[in-house]
């Protein structure tokens, strides 16, 4: 058995070890379901289709929908099984065997993976200290290599920043590479690069229903780029991408899209709670959040300590620092994280 490259029998697979009785406040996910009633509709829904039918093949209903709430063209979006599937094909597609993938550091863990696996190298670029963006750095690589993807998620995860919208147009206007803005975490930033769409050539924004929307379960992403591109991925595409259930679900989301203003007000007020709870444990540091997760530092407050006390958070480090990545949960997860790191951070003392 002889694997194209090497470098895929390095990488580690993606794993969450999801255990009865744990907190999980790791994935980024949402903490509340759909609204009961909209479950039901659903329901009513795929009662009445076939599942021996392939689903519609370019998730045009979905396309159309979204088209209409952000005033494109349908034809400047494509959907994917969940966003990740979007972002690993424009990989393939404008990077792919030699090419070069951008992206800052520490940023979303998969762009790496994306690079890797479609055989172009993959170059980061460190954060400067305050988690800004070196655009600097970024600009004198695009000038001594051919970079063809860059990758910008906006807000960062995991840092939980919003770069200033002119850095990220300062980044577009000094290359050709496609430039992708993740915008996975939009709902909760309601800051967009999309009114320059027509600006940029280069410009793709992926968007997700996994964070606000709480569809984490179906897979249902998209990208917003101008029709030529969109051409070209459609033919990389796997045909049947989103499965029926998939395409039902997000529909009828998108048709009573209301709930989501109650889950984003919610998930920022508990964030905001959170954040304010924190702040009053001596020692701990907190980073500003326009995310659904909170970035905090404390001596002693390892995602390994926490763990041991029943609590799953991601860790990242940056410049020898160790920094905790929390997604906020359900608010009674809040307080158990809260008392939690109180009990680590008095031990400490
Ligand atoms: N981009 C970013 C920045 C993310 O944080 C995530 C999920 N954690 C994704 C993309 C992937 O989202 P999806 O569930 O749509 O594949």
């Amino acid at each position: 058995m002889r694997v194209r490259d090497s470098i895929i029998l390095k990488l580690k697979p993606y794993e969450v070890e999801k255990k009865e009785g744990l907190i999980y406040l790791a994935s980024n996910e949402s903490p509340f379901d759909i609204p009961a009633t909209l479950k039901e509709r659903i329901l009513e829904e795929i009662q009445s289709v076939g599942f021996n039918c392939y689903p519609d093949i370019m998730s045009d209903e979905i396309r159309a929908h979204i088209a209409g709430l952000l005033g494109v063209d349908k034809d400047e979006i494509i959907v994917g099984n969940g966003s990740d599937e979007i972002l690993l094909y424009l990989t393939m597609t404008f990077a792919g065997c030699g090419g070069c993938v951008v992206s800052p550091s520490p940023s979303f863990s998969m762009y790496r993976y994306y690079a890797l696996v479609s055989g172009a190298e993959y170059v980061e670029v460190e954060l400067d200290e305050d988690f800004s963006l070196p655009v600097g750095k970024m600009q004198t690589l695009f000038k001594d290599r051919n970079v063809s993807v860059v990758f910008i998620a906006y807000p960062n995860n995991p840092t939980a920043n919003l770069w200033d919208k002119d850095t990220i147009l300062r980044i577009l206007t000094s290359t050709d590479a496609v430039v992708v803005v993740d915008e996975a975490y939009f709902d909760f930033s309601a800051s967009t690069l999309l009114p320059h769409l027509h600006d940029f050539p280069n410009l793709v924004i992926s968007r997700t229903f996994s964070k606000a929307w709480s569809l984490a379960g179906l897979r249902c992403g998209y990208i917003v780029a101008n029709k030529e591109l969109i051409d070209i991925l459609k033919r990389v595409k796997q045909p049947f991408n989103v499965n029926i259930l998939t395409q039902i679900v997000v529909k009828t989301c998108l048709h009573n899209h209301h709930y989501l203003d109650d889950v984003v007000r919610s998930i920022v007020a508990e964030r905001k709670r959170l954040q304010t709870e924190l702040s009053l444990i001596r020692g701990i540091e907190l980073y500003p959040s326009y995310t659904n997760f909170v970035v905090l530092r404390g001596k002693g407050v390892t995602a390994n300590a926490l763990y041991k006390k029943g609590i799953v958070v991601k860790e990242f480090s940056f410049k020898g620092e160790v920094f905790l990545r929390v997604t906020v949960g359900k608010p009674e997860e809040n307080d158990i994280f809260v008392s939690t790191v109180r009990e680590l951070m008095a031990d400490g003392d």
